[in-house]
């Protein structure tokens, strides 16, 4: 298979102040493209930096992809690394200029003499047309491989991507192709799915399945490695059908279909609704729910109530189940469930109390420490889940997701 290397420039990139997430998408593209990213590297925008790494991955990859750094300004350094490693001089693309000239006086105004850098490539270079910003790509031959520089900005990256740089690959190709798919699961651990997956999980395997975990939610990675497109899709298919069928009902979605999604469409099947009552999520429960659209169809709404007089007079938690229990305890994420289903008509209600950290309340309960409480039109119960001292963040989202995975295990047991 042919291979790639990536190279992002941009000095917020290094500092942190800013992610990559540029080189990731490009990586997936390239690998259905039938090119395996070998390596990426993330440099600031520094010429002496760029030209390096720019040779180095010349003599070591087929194909050679760089974003950002193509802007009018003067850390903007990627023509003049490709100019200074291939030895070519700098020219002016007479067609490139016309259309950043265009581009500025559709818009009504003059182009500022700085952007005829912008047209700038080396001789032997051709520009990429960019469909939706000024300055245009650049591809060329260096090194032994062929080098594409894209803009930092990512929609115009991805549009450049798909006009200009995946079709010239894919019209090269005679290798084999990589492909991807995602299986997402919940309610099993990562070694639990591992388990049941070990076979399929063999290092060196092809197709190579992989987990990854993130806040509750198992992946399943696929990638399958195969001649041509036709044959790595059913390689894919093979493998997605026996991990669903070691999985069973865990298997919630696909690609970055999220458990609210999944939720989402068991509640339109089923023409049912939720409501929710959030202390320790603070709506996030809520959130995630309305993150989905089409969400309206199935959630009624929902009531913050962090503080115990609101718990009181929003949703008729007694006051002295709260003195004796606590806010944080089995009854009131009960009654709480119970209350918002019955004042909101939804056919079920969800609710969150918790110690969300990073101290506990005055009742000593420990950091991490959640009760969900689910109502149906059966009576209402209440969860305890232990999410260990973590940090804030990840004790809320992962104490929604339990909440949003309790309501779709009702409907679709494992
Ligand atoms: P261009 O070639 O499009 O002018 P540039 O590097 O000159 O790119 P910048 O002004 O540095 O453009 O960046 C434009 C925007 O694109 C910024 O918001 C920047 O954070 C973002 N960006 C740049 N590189 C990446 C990357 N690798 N991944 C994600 N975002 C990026
Ligand atoms: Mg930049």
């Amino acid at each position: 298979m042919r291979t790639a290397w990536i190279i992002a420039s941009g000095t917020e990139l290094i500092l942190g102040q800013s992610r990559d997430t540029n080189s990731a998408w490009i990586a997936a593209q390239l690998a259905a493209a039938g090119v395996r990213c070998a390596r990426m590297c993330v440099v600031g925008d520094d010429l002496a930096a760029l030209r390096d790494v720019l040779s180095t991955a010349a003599a070591a990859a087929d194909v050679v992809v760089l974003t950002g750094g193509l802007g009018p300004t003067d850390d903007d350094l990627t023509r003049q690394a490709l100019a200074d490693v291939s030895g070519d001089a700098l020219v002016c693309d007479e067609a490139s200029l016309a259309q950043i000239r265009a581009f500025f006086e559709a818009r009504g105004r003059q182009m500022p003499e700085q952007n005829v850098v912008q047209a700038l490539r080396p001789s032997r270079g051709e520009a990429l047309p960019n469909p939706v910003g000024t300055a245009p790509g650049i591809v060329m031959p260096l090194g032994r491989a062929t080098c594409f520089a894209l803009p930092g900005v990512p929609i115009e990256m991805r549009e450049m991507f798909a006009a200009g740089v995946a079709p010239r690959l894919r019209g090269a190709q005679e290798g084999p192709v990589l492909l991807s798919r995602r299986l997402n699961s919940y309610g099993l651990t990562e070694a639990d799915v591992g388990q049941r997956l070990h076979d399929l999980m063999r290092r060196g395997r092809n197709p190579e399945v992989g987990t990854t975990a993130e806040m509750s939610i198992i992946g399943v990675r696929i990638n399958a490695l195969a001649e041509t497109v036709e044959a790595a899709e059913r390689m894919l298919n093979e493998a997605e059908a026996a991990v669903r069928q070691r999985l069973g009902g865990a298997v919630f979605g696909t690609g970055d279909d999220t458990l609210a999604h999944a939720l989402c469409r068991r509640l339109w099947e089923r023409g049912e609704t939720v409501a929710v009552a959030e202390s320790c999520t603070g709506g996030l429960i809520g959130k995630l729910i309305t993150d989905v659209p089409g969400s309206s169809r199935c959630f009624v709404g929902g009531v913050v109530a962090y503080a115990n007089s609101v718990k009181e007079e929003w949703l008729d938690v007694p006051r002295e189940l709260i003195q004796r229990h606590g806010a944080v305890s089995e009854p009131v994420a009960e009654i709480m469930s119970r209350q918002v289903r019955e004042r909101m008509n939804a056919t079920y209600g969800l609710s969150a109390t918790g110690i969300a950290g990073p101290q506990s309340d005055s009742s000593g309960k420990p950091v991490g420490l959640v009760y969900l409480g689910l109502a149906t039109a059966d009576g209402a119960a209440a969860r305890t889940i232990r999410l260990g001292d973590s940090p804030r963040e990840m004790v809320r989202t992962r104490a929604a997701q339990a909440a949003l995975g309790l309501l779709l295990r009702r409907l679709e047991p494992l």
